[in-house]
């Protein structure tokens, strides 16, 4: 019997289903139960006098002998011309995409994984494949088959029921690939649990069981085989909240995403209007393990209609909130979403917008009604929300400040930015802050002891990313940031102690000139201080690189090095700096440099920076106690 001839694109797309360009060979039957269901959709929603939901089913048939394997539904079925039409053809619904990029000829891989490949993935794991169809009211049946990019035939043939079974020859294995296991219970089951868990009608499968052989011994069993639903049917998100306990939440959550313990929140919403969905979110109570390395890939689970199109559709979050887990199910991309590129998609935006935002409003909550789960929580995610803050140069400031906490030198604890703003001192123009490795550190910093004698709160930063995202941030309700390390606190001073510190500074112009060449390279200048109180020196930064900055940036391997611009600030109440003063007055260079650089390296240390030179540093201290 002569050959029918494929349409030119659709023979293109076979040699590529043949020849496995598309490496995720599973997804075949994911593909052909879809089918499957839209057909009983088909003729469901035709609502046929006599025919009831309960009546449909698809079946998954295998027979290893024979090496077949057959996906049965009873929908709406085929005529002839139908399958003509729809499988002699690449499908009308096809992806425009797709086929522009078959017309380029560079059929590109990453496109095939976006959407639905259709009937034509039968290829990927068959050399034959077999449909037999029946439409429904029709007595005809036909039969067409195909053994690739060769044509197909069409045959009269004989078939009881209305509806389709397609027969898959399944391929021989090859040193490469595996195809005995499409025969075995156990990988099919595991498909449609995995792609097609939630399609509305029952997926059957006669599966082997085993029981106590009857009248026999307690230690006798013998296998049978039995029909099994494989497939749970109605997702627990498409039910309504009233109907599921916390315990099937967290159930879920464990079963899906291999949480070991309960969420910390649950989110379960649904939205009607220009692009309808269900969601369920899951935040985690702890980041998983590599939250904060390059190789964790976020992203929610997007199903449509029942059908997983995506494990991680990591366009659906946004990165600040990539702890997210859950599932995106909405029947208003079963139209294109698997045809057409993801990314691209208007609808997916939109939702994911909307996920974005309740998210956001879900924390909020529990900022402002369960405080101490907040706490918890940001202490362990925190730093994602800083980089979500930092990558988008400020720009989800207004979305993601409110968010923010920050430990307090006054309150001993972590605070929002709207909590310090409503404390600040009547005086008091700007948001203090202080970086460094941990709190204690902090605290200890000279650079600090002015503020904290004015009583003004200071918010300690502990994480390398703060100082960068702070000046991303750069205000707060109109209050600006400042570092109790840059140069100018903007304190107000009055004039008495303005003067009296510019004599101090003229006064010793002399000294401080000497010293900052004798320190040539380290610092920008020498200084009496105004915020000393007790220690001796301390180091502030003149411009917008902080010392917490420089470390981090030279930390980094590729990072030409960088210095801030640092000053040696001087209390002139100390014991040191009548040491400095007795040295340069009695001309003694040699002493003034030895200390002027001990006290740079002091300072250094205690600013966390390391010193230069340790060997020297120690010797220079042992020759002060001769
Ligand atoms: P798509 O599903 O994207 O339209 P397919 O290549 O998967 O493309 O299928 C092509 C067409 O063949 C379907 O649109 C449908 O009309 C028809 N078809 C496929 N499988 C079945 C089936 N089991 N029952 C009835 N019609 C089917």
């Amino acid at each position: 019997m002569a050959k029918k001839q494929f349409k030119a694109e659709s023979k293109k797309l076979l040699d590529m289903m043949i020849n496995s360009i598309y490496t995720n060979k599973d997804i075949f039957l994911r593909e052909l139960i879809s089918n499957a269901s839209d057909a009983i959709d088909k003729l469901y929603y035709e609502g046929q006098e006599g025919l009831n939901r309960e009546d449909f089913y698809i079946a998954i048939e295998t027979d290893p002998e024979e090496r077949t394997v057959s996906i049965i539904d009873n929908g709406i079925g085929m005529t002839k011309e139908d399958m003509e039409n729809n499988l002699g053809t690449i499908a009308k619904s096809g992806s425009l995409e797709f086929k522009k990029s078959l017309e380029k000829n560079v059929p590109d891989v990453d496109i095939i994984g976006q959407f639905g490949v259709g009937f034509y993935s039968a290829f990927m794991v068959a050399d034959k494949v077999t449909v037999l169809s029946r439409r429904f009211g029709q007595e005809e049946c036909w039969q067409w088959e195909s053994t690739g990019a060769d044509g197909y035939t069409m045959l009269e043939s004989a078939m009881i029921g209305h509806g389709t079974r397609i027969i898959l020859h399944i391929k021989p294995n090859t040193p490469d690939d595996n195809f005995d296991e499409y025969l075995m219970d156990y990988k099919l089951r595991a498909l449609v649990k995995k792609y097609s868990d939630y399609i509305r009608y029952p997926i059957q499968m006669e599966v082997e069981k085993t029981r106590k052989k009857e009248g026999g011994e307690d230690n006798q069993f013998e296998t049978y085989r039995d029909l099994e639903t494989l497939n749970s049917m109605t997702p627990l998100w498409k039910k309504s909240k009233s109907e599921i306990t916390d315990e099937e939440y967290a159930d879920f959550y464990k079963s899906k995403f291999y949480g070991t313990e309960e969420p910390l929140r649950t989110i379960h919403y649904s939205v009607e209007g220009v692009s309808s969905f269900n969601a369920l979110l899951y935040i985690p109570k702890r980041p998983p393990f590599n939250y904060f390395s390059p190789d964790y890939e976020k992203g929610l689970q997007l199903y449509t209609s029942g059908v997983l199109i995506m494990d991680k559709c990591a366009d659906l979050i946004p990165d600040h909130f990539g702890f997210v887990r859950g599932i995106v199910d909405s029947d208003d991309l079963s139209l294109n979403i698997s045809r057409e590129t993801l990314q691209q998609n208007r609808q997916v935006r939109n939702i994911a917008k909307n996920i974005e935002k309740k998210v956001r409003n879900e924390l909020t909550q529990m900022l402002n009604t369960a405080r101490e789960e907040y706490d918890k929580f940001f202490e362990d995610f925190g730093l994602s929300i800083k980089f979500g803050l930092y990558n988008s140069f400020g720009q989800l400031k207004e979305d993601l400040q409110d968010l923010l906490l920050f430990y307090s030198s006054t309150e001993r604890k972590l605070v929002t930015l709207k909590e310090y703003v409503s404390r600040m001192k009547e005086e008091q123009q700007y948001i203090y802050y202080a970086t460094g490795k941990d709190i204690k550190t902090i605290e200890r910093l000279p650079q600090i002891e002015l503020l904290v004698d004015k009583g003004y709160e200071i918010l300690f930063m502990t994480d390398e990313v703060d100082d960068f995202m702070i000046r991303m941030v750069r205000e707060y309700e109109g209050k600006q940031f400042r570092s109790a390390e840059g140069d100018d606190l903007g304190i107000e001073e009055s004039a008495e102690e303005k003067e009296a510190l510019e004599k101090k500074q003229e006064e010793n112009k002399g000294m401080l000139d000497k010293m900052k060449k004798m320190l040539a390279g380290r610092v920008a200048e020498v200084r009496i201080s105004s915020r000393l109180k007790s220690n001796p020196v301390c180091l502030s930064v003149e411009g917008d690189m902080s010392i917490g900055m420089e470390k981090v940036l030279n930390s980094m391997p590729v990072q030409e090095k960088v210095s801030s611009q640092k000053i040696l600030e001087i209390n002139p109440d100390h014991t040191a700096f009548t040491a400095l003063k007795a040295a340069f007055d009695a001309g003694d260079d040699d002493k003034l440099r030895i200390f002027s650089s001990l006290l740079y390296d002091q300072a250094a240390l205690i600013g966390g920076l390391q010193v230069e030179d340790p060997v020297a540093f120690s010797n220079a201290i042992c020759n002060l106690m001769k």
